[in-house]
């Protein structure tokens, strides 16, 4: 069975993109935004992984983040950061909250793939 990623981000296209890349490897779901995603999973679809945006408008995803390691059923399930700012004290501060990786936009979706291919392996 495949593994299922959770793609949060408010710019369709950047779903569209990653979807080319890993749609044939992994089941994928979208929302463009997190409070969606939150109601989504609060069904009880546990996603293996999160792929999140951090600039969103009615969620940031760093409060998406802190939601998620807040929560006793959500907190181990890894979380990748997608961010367009260049931004170390950001990247550092995530990481710190329980981000299993930190992707600058904008990027090379064979290398986010190569990275949760790890995280997932
Ligand atoms: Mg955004």
């Amino acid at each position: 069975m495949k593994k299922k990623i959770l793609i949060v981000d408010d710019r369709e296209s950047i779903a569209k993109i990653i979807a080319c890349y890993l749609a044939k490897d992994y089941d994928l779901v979208y929302y463009d935004n997190p409070v969606r995603a939150i109601a989504w999973m609060q069904e009880g679809n546990l996603p293996d992984l999160v792929i999140s945006d951090i600039r969103m408008p009615e969620m940031r995803g760093d409060e998406f983040l802190r939601y998620l390691k807040g929560h006793e059923l959500f907190r181990t399930i890894p979380v990748v950061m997608l961010s367009s700012e260049e931004s170390t004290t950001e990247r550092i501060r995530l990481l710190e909250e329980g981000a299993d990786d930190y992707i600058l936009k904008p990027f090379n979706p064979l290398e986010l793939k190569v990275r949760i291919k790890k995280i997932l392996h």
